[in-house]
């Protein structure tokens, strides 16, 4: 039996996600929020998770944080849909309260699989919780970005800030967050 594609295996993926009660988020959100953009995306971003326009609507970075992502993503000559959009969590903590362990502990298995059917080449962690969940590390985001990371199956990790810092943060951080994003840049033109 042959392979199904990786649009079809990410499909499969997420309606397998849509009815998940592994932990409590379940009993709270409006819907799953799986991740969104091209199944052979050389640029996979990762957020925290869904707010509550996410959860309302169903897409990852939809709202006001959103935007600015895909600003910077297509001042580097990509659009949103050329890229894969996922987070760490899938479902909304209420409030937009933190993720706890055990919520990231109970998702983590969707995002790995996001990334072994996606196979990108770039990774863009946005803030503390991605950043420390895929390069397994305490060093909060200020020290880590500015860096490209070597990591698994020849993937390259850029971490930079969340979106929402820089809407708080003001014009450093978007300053920072647009050097991060070249990085991105610099590792897709190796390889173009
Ligand atoms: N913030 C995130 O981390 N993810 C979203 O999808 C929206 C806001």
């Amino acid at each position: 039996m042959s392979e199904k594609p990786r649009h079809v295996r990410l499909l499969e993926l997420a309606v397998e996600t849509s009815s998940c009660t592994d932990c409590r988020l379940a009993e709270t959100r409006t819907q799953v929020v799986f991740g969104v953009g091209s199944p052979n995306a050389r640029v996979m971003v990762v957020g925290e998770a869904p707010g509550a326009n996410e959860d309302e609507q169903g897409e990852p970075f939809v709202g006001a944080a959103g935007q600015l992502l895909d600003t910077l993503i297509e001042e580097i000559g990509l659009s949103r849909s050329e890229v894969y959009i996922s987070n760490v969590l899938k479902c909304r903590p209420p409030n937009n309260r933190d993720p706890k362990q055990d919520e990231i502990d109970s998702c983590k298995g969707y995002l790995v699989t996001q990334m072994e059917l996606v196979e990108p080449e770039v990774v863009v962690t946005l803030g503390n919780f991605a950043t420390k969940l895929i390069l397994r590390t305490e060093t909060g985001i200020t020290k880590m970005r500015g860096t490209i990371y070597d990591w698994w199956r020849g993937i390259q990790v850029v971490p930079t800030f969340h979106p929402a810092a820089a809407l708080r943060g003001g014009p450093e951080v978007t300053d920072a967050m647009q050097a991060d994003f070249v990085l991105v840049r610099s590792v897709l033109d190796r390889t173009e």
